[in-house]
């Protein structure tokens, strides 16, 4: 289809079809609007006709031509692609007969390899008796059809005895050739669970390791991860895709809301616990295509991650999104449980009530930093960050009401006056949920960090040549991904860059450019000052181990030559 694809972005010019949903404003050599897909009141649905693609900053959606009409018109990938056919006054056919084939023939392999790992989890006694010691039914094994996948290639045969070419089997993602060339099964000594889309088929599937095979593998040097998904093919793609979505619709749509959980067990255990209106994220971070998709059905949103500190940060991350798609955010307090899975089994009753007395996040979020465990009154770098962390979190809520009200919460909670944590939050910018890391002892700093401060540069320098030429003589400090995108013009990756150069500098003043500019020089350069300073240590207390005095004392030179200059920046 790649070929009606180009036909399409050929014929129709993607801002003319932008202006016939939004009005689009000049930024730079780009456009801008405010984004059809999240409340806003500043644009930050950003446009580059000559890239033909568009990327909204405020809420992370992003594509060309199609995925726009996909978004907007509600539409699946051929249908987006017929629909614009007709706009663009082509007489396509958008699928040959051949290719009509070629996707019939990934839903009828997902469907017999699905019947297949059924009659095989029959068969299999411990795969059973591990799904019941979770505390799924049996009823609620037959109803979401978890199977077994005992490997080899006891698939991949069954699938040749019925008739389908062993290319397909790959295709599908439900076989492999090995390094000696023989084709095995992807799934092995694994407990199933069938992904499907909205209207019920099956298009991919999660593989949990089962107990034995994990204790099998547990010393080898490249473990089997524990769950493991279904590669992307045509009919599935991964980050549009929400386990138990196909089940639950009509319940969250009835309740105007939604329970989030991570996994299929925790799925599975509270369906079975009487609530209905809920997906699993399975194995990938949420997205905001995920919550695009979720807004259509609920208001609110209630969480429950998993009860540790992943599952903290899996919430923190997900906010800004939430609150992008204008989500009433509550979560769910799991109290001893370590994830709903645990919950529901030990107390069926549980999660409902859970449920009801959901808090909102943020009351949830300091309740956990404010715990007597984790707040140290004498502790006051602890404290220093921890405030500094929070203040972030609040800032990216990008509303001044809700900013205003979770100021006077955190003011009453840490005893800090909310004229001293406003004036704290003013001096936060973006780069400073990843300056806190900063304060690691071994003085390395994050990849994050520096990713983050060298994506910020490179769109800032794409808005002048001055800029662009004092970069690219510089480019040793920046990670190898952005000297390519640097040097390169027709990176795809650049195209992205280019858009949030017009985004976030079109209306910036010269002084200010071009102060930003030297603080963002500034700070690549102290990322890399502290690696160095971070592999001098670990030379010294080799040195050090081996008496090696001679080295010691010029290692010792360097690293204070390079404290020197870290002090200077400082000035
Ligand atoms: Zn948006």
């Amino acid at each position: 289809m790649a070929k009606e694809v180009d036909l399409i972005k050929e014929k129709l010019d993607l801002s003319d079809f932008l202006r016939s949903y939004i009005t689009l404003l000049p930024a730079g050599r780009n456009l801008k609007a405010l984004c059809p897909f999240h409340q806003e009141k500043t644009p930050s649905f950003m446009v580059s006709p000559e890239r033909k693609m568009w990327h909204c900053f405020g809420c992370g959606l992003g594509g060309d031509i199609i995925k726009f009409a996909m978004l907007y018109e509600h539409l699946e990938f051929p249908e987006a692609l017929r629909f614009l056919a007709e706009k663009a006054g082509l007489n396509i056919q958008i699928m040959s007969p051949i290719q009509q084939r070629e996707f019939g023939i990934l839903y009828d392999l997902h469907e017999e390899a699905k019947n297949f790992y059924k009659s095989e989890l029959k068969k299999n006694k411990s795969a059973v008796d591990y799904l019941s010691g979770r505390g799924i039914a049996p009823e609620t094994m037959e109803e979401f059809d978890l199977g077994f996948a005992s490997g080899g290639e006891t698939l991949t045969v069954h699938l040749l005895k019925k008739g389908h070419d062993v290319k397909d089997i790959v295709r599908a993602g439900l076989a492999q050739k090995n390094t000696s060339g023989l084709y095995r099964d992807k799934f092995f000594e694994r407990i199933i669970f069938p992904i499907n889309n909205q209207v019920g088929k099956t298009i991919a599937f999660t593989g949990r390791i089962t107990p034995e095979a994990e204790a099998k593998y547990a010393d080898s040097p490249t473990p089997p991860p524990k769950y493991l998904n279904s590669p992307e093919t045509p009919i599935f793609n991964k980050s549009r895709t929400l386990y138990g979505f196909d089940r639950s619709k009509q319940f969250m749509n009835e309740s105007r809301s939604v329970l989030l959980v991570e996994g299929q067990m925790d799925f599975l255990g509270a369906w079975q616990s009487g609530v209905k209106n809920i997906v699993a994220v399975s194995g990938t971070s949420l997205t905001p295509y995920h919550l695009e998709k979720l807004r259509r059905m609920a208001d609110t949103a209630f969480v429950s991650f998993d009860n540790d500190s992943a599952g903290l940060k899996a919430l923190e991350r997900s906010l800004e999104f939430f609150n992008n798609f204008d989500f009433h955010v509550k979560v769910v307090d799991l109290g001893k449980f370590k994830d709903p899975a645990d919950a529901a089994k030990a107390a069926p009753e549980f999660l409902k009530e859970a449920i009801v007395s959901a808090k909102p996040a943020f009351q949830y979020i300091f309740g956990i930093y404010f715990s007597p465990e984790n707040w140290d009154e004498n502790d006051v770098p602890k404290r220093k960050r921890t405030i500094r962390h929070l203040l972030s979190l609040i800032k990216s809520l990008k509303s001044a009401v809700e900013e205003n009200f979770w100021l006077k919460k955190l003011s009453g909670e840490s005893g800090i006056s909310e004229s001293a944590l406003s004036e704290e939050i003013r001096g936060i910018d973006e780069l400073a949920g990843y300056v806190e890391e900063e304060g690691d002892e071994a003085g390395a700093v994050s990849a994050d960090y520096s990713d983050a401060v060298a994506k910020r540069l490179v769109a800032l320098a794409l808005t002048k040549d001055k800029f662009l030429n004092i970069l690219k003589a510089n480019s040793q400090l920046l990670p190898p991904v952005f000297q390519k995108i640097l040097e390169n013009p027709s990176e795809e990756a650049r195209g992205l860059l280019e858009l949030q150069s017009s985004y976030e500098f079109a209306d910036a003043d010269e002084d200010k450019l071009e102060k930003e500019f030297r603080d963002l020089m500034r700070r690549l350069e102290t990322v890399e000052l502290r690696e160095r300073q971070a592999i001098i240590k670990k030379s010294l207390k080799m040195a050090q181990a081996s008496g090696k005095e001679d080295l010691m004392n010029q290692l010792l030179g360097d690293f204070s030559e390079i404290t020197k200059r870290l002090n200077d920046f400082t000035k």
